[in-house]
């Protein structure tokens, strides 16, 4: 990157941070929190602080919950063509402001602002798709069967929401649950994750400028996020929680969703196999591995976290691989050049480096590693592994990280046993060219959803999500709809 062209960014986005609210927005009111604590969000790419922003406290939680309870009876009211125009506006307005929300994201995040471009047009067509929803909410009207009642059934917004997103994808995960709420007519409270509030607050503003009214979303950044759950979730003034982030943390917001019965939605981890047949497209299998293993520096819970390449062509996949996975360039993601941005924290960095080391204790090799940049930034190479052994940590857990491993197959059975042989199915992978077998295995995958051919099967009209420990419901297509709305049902007697 010129000189210039750098300073320029630079100046770009100062530009844009001065332009991001720093405080809770609670019933369409900016505050700091009541206790006035504050957080600094960092860049993960130089460890520098962008922003301080307010830090809510159990007391501001409580009043974003008021502000939504007090805001659902009159929003579930608005015409469905009200919220679908508030959507398509803010759809809009995302496309104009790719550049600068782009910008937020990569700083915040991490991720090269390719792709933090891509996660724009990615949330805006979840407004997008849900605008189009948003005017096909309909109901029924029949006859039970012994023909003696009127059954007519329509569907209502189930209540006010709290949504809970990681960083991973900040506008994303964010733009996802609020679309189907806004398209529902839900009020929300919604709570970032601590490490990326900053495009989450500036998505609250750009909303209010779509027309969304004041006290239908409310945004509490928080570094206080087990705190201000359990005490929001146990007001009973919340009927629905739309998490996404670790299976973890899920388990503990069921137990905790369970005491006052609420709706959940769970987006939880995953442990995606790849599975490259005998029969395979090479080109396709490199190009997909690639996507499928390096979105997002392999931050995502789709991420092809255990490679199975059929002994036949294994050599041939795992060179080719290796030379593209160890070309790539690891930098700053505001850097043109850059393919692979940092990692989000030190955590992250130490565990993916931890991962590593049991793999190759464990008998597993290096076939090749890419480097990183000197700085501050949580770096991690670009790194496969071959001959990883079933018991390794990294088979069994997310890896989250740069890290393909690698190990080998023969027999179609054995590796279907081996790709469902975890607690986890969000989402499986396989490459080959015979029609007969991808179906075959796409259908054995205990997964709820496959890619067959593709690394990418994220897609604002289909139903994302997952089976066993991966969640429970799913988030777009038209079901995403559903699960912001009730079923309500009067019986009326044929007299
Ligand atoms: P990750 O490992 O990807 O950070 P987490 O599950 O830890 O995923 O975090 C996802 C989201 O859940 C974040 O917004 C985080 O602040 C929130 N979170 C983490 N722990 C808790 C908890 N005990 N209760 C409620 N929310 C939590």
């Amino acid at each position: 990157m010129t000189a210039t062209l750098e300073s320029d960014r630079r100046a770009d986005l100062a530009r844009v941070l001065a332009a991001v609210p720093t405080g809770l927005l609670i019933d369409g009111q900016q505050r700091g929190a009541a206790d006035d604590a504050v957080v600094t969000v960092e860049n993960p790419a130089n460890r520098q602080p962008l922003l301080e922003i307010a830090d809510a406290g159990e007391a501001d939680a409580l009043a974003a919950v008021r502000s939504a309870a007090a805001h659902q009876g009159s929003w579930a009211t608005t015409a469905p063509r009200h919220r679908s125009g508030i959507l398509a506006r803010a759809a809009e307005l995302l496309d104009r402001q790719q550049e600068d929300l782009a910008l937020l994201i990569t700083a915040e995040m991490g991720k090269p602002l390719a792709e933090a471009r891509g996660e724009v047009a990615y949330a805006a067509e979840f407004f997008r798709w849900f605008s189009e929803q948003a005017g096909h909410i309909s109901g029924s009207y029949g006859l039970s069967a012994d023909g003696g009642t009127r059954i007519l059934v329509s569907r209502r917004p189930v209540g006010p929401c709290l949504l809970i997103t990681p960083w991973n994808f900040p506008l994303a995960m964010g733009a996802r649950k609020i679309g189907p709420a806004i398209a529902a007519g839900c009020t929300m409270v919604f709570k970032p994750a601590p490490q990326t509030p900053l495009t989450s607050l500036a998505l609250a503003q750009l909303l209010a400028e779509a027309g969304l009214p004041n006290g239908v979303l409310n945004v509490i950044a928080s570094s206080r996020a087990e705190l201000i759950t359990g005490s929001m979730m146990r007001t009973g003034a919340l009927r629905k929680l739309s998490f996404t982030g670790s299976t973890e943390v899920g388990r503990i917001l069921l137990r905790v969703a369970a005491d006052t019965v609420m709706r959940t939605s769970m987006e939880l981890g995953g442990n995606a196999p790849f599975i490259v047949f005998e029969d395979a497209d090479l080109d396709v299998a490199v190009e997909e591995a690639m996507v499928a293993k390096m979105r997002n520096m392999g931050q995502a819970c789709t991420a092809a976290n255990r490679m199975y390449v059929h002994a036949a062509v294994a050599t041939e996949f795992t060179a080719e691989l290796t030379r593209r996975m160890s070309g790539l360039v690891v930098g700053d993601g505001l850097q043109p050049e850059t393919q692979v941005g940092p990692l989000i924290d030190a955590a992250s960095q130490l565990k993916v480096r931890q991962f590593i080391d049991d793999a190759l204790d464990r008998g597993a090799s290096v076939a090749g590693i890419g480097s990183v940049p000197d700085g501050a930034g949580y770096f991690c190479a670009p790194t496969v592994l071959t001959d990883v052994q079933p018991g390794s940590v990294l088979s069994q857990a997310e890896i989250f990280g740069p890290v393909a491993a690698i190990s080998t197959f023969t027999d179609e059975s054995a590796v279907v046993a081996a790709a469902n042989d975890t607690e986890w199915g969000l989402v499986g992978y396989l490459i080959t060219e015979n029609l007969d077998r991808a179906l075959r295995v796409s259908e054995a995958m205990e997964t709820g959803m496959v890619g067959i051919n593709t690394g990418v099967v994220s897609n604002p009209s289909a139903p994302f999500g997952g089976v066993k420990q991966s969640g429970l419901g799913r988030e777009g297509g038209a079901v995403g709809l559903e699960e912001y709305l009730e079923l309500h049902y009067a019986a009326i007697p044929v007299r």
